[in-house]
């Protein structure tokens, strides 16, 4: 007689259940990305990385990982692109892994209200980027763990391919020869916080991992794998301990506030969920306790976001209620 307290059974109008059986998981994946493309908008492929403009703007995937066990996907989910600012998330787990909140003294965790490539704010704020997901933070990240490991790009690497199972997880060195190539910016604000002080290994070591590393490749079933230590509060997928249960929080609120470049509001209104997006048209969620999903397609929206991908994780909690809110 409890169960008249119970909308899920009661309320027949409204569809954000609690589905998660396998059945009804593949079908919430394709519902979401069939409702992601019902809307005529795609968006440009990233150019101004001349290796990125090869991939193929109706290129469209989804995955789901699942805390118990679960991984299944839709679309080009196998398929690898180029993970590129997804990366981020990695590095600043992996350098909070080793080397703890000593890194917030050189990064800062709020919000830039800036182009994830802009270098404004440096200046007025010292050489101390606001966070570590525009390109800034991400290269003060990148120095810290190649001090505290010797091989940024190397663990980056290591961690995707064991938390994925996919030794195929590889860095593509023909995009990071393109990134390099043309990555004068990103040169200047590494430079231009060496200059500070803010950079410990020398500037060329700096910018090689870190274009190594945002040329990684891999699929959307391999992202949403290893994202899932932060779903698990920190947890790896054999059970070790990457990050405390506060840090993976942590985490999880700077991939909320930062990690979707100047559009995190956005994002957190359509998706409210914790996630990392890339000009490669990736976009990895965190569903806390749940679950990881990630999404890609390479066509962005004017901030960078991946416009079906977005509109695909919108979609998706939407349907489902699976949302930090
Ligand atoms: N490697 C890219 C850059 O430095 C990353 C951009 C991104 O995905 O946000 O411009």
């Amino acid at each position: 007689m409890n169960n008249t307290h119970d909308t899920r059974h009661t309320d027949h109008t409204d569809h954000t259940h609690d589905r998660d059986d396998t059945d009804d998981l593949n079908a919430l994946v394709r519902d979401a990305m069939a409702a992601a493309v019902r809307s005529p908008l795609r968006g440009r492929v990233a150019d101004y990385i001349p290796a990125l403009a090869e991939a193929d703007p109706t290129a469209f995937g989804m995955a789901i990982a699942t805390v118990d066990g679960r991984v299944l996907g839709a679309g080009d989910w196998r398929r690898p692109f180029s993970i590129q600012s997804v990366s981020k998330l990695f590095t600043l787990a992996l350098a909070l892994a080793e080397g703890g909140d000593a890194l917030w003294s050189g990064v800062g965790r709020e919000p830039s209200g800036n182009p994830f490539n802009s270098l404004v704010q440096l200046e007025t704020e010292h050489g101390i980027p606001r966070n570590p997901f525009i390109n800034a933070g991400a290269l003060v990240v990148t120095d810290r763990l190649l001090e505290l490991t010797g091989d940024a790009a190397g663990a980056v690497l290591d961690l995707l391919r064991a938390e994925s199972g996919d030794p195929a997880v590889d860095v593509n060195r023909a995009v990071a020869a393109s990134e390099a190539e043309h990555g004068h910016r990103n040169a200047a604000m590494a430079h231009f916080m060496a200059g500070y002080g803010n950079l410990r290994n020398p500037v060329e070591d700096v910018l090689a991992h870190y274009y190594a590393h945002c040329a990684i490749e891999a699929d959307c079933r391999d992202l949403a794998l290893a994202g899932l230590f932060l779903a698990r509060h920190g947890l790896r997928a054999d059970g070790s301990r990457l990050l405390s249960r506060s840090e993976a929080k942590r985490i999880n609120a700077v991939l909320l506030t930062c990690g979707t470049y100047d559009a995190a509001g956005e994002f957190a209104y359509r998706v409210g969920l914790p996630g990392k997006s890339g000009v490669g048209g990736g976009v990895l969620a965190v569903l806390p306790g749940r679950g990881a999903v990630c999404a890609w397609s390479p066509g962005l929206d004017a901030a960078g976001n991946s416009v079906l991908g977005v509109a695909a994780l919108d979609a998706l909690t939407t349907a489902t209620g699976w949302s930090v809110f």
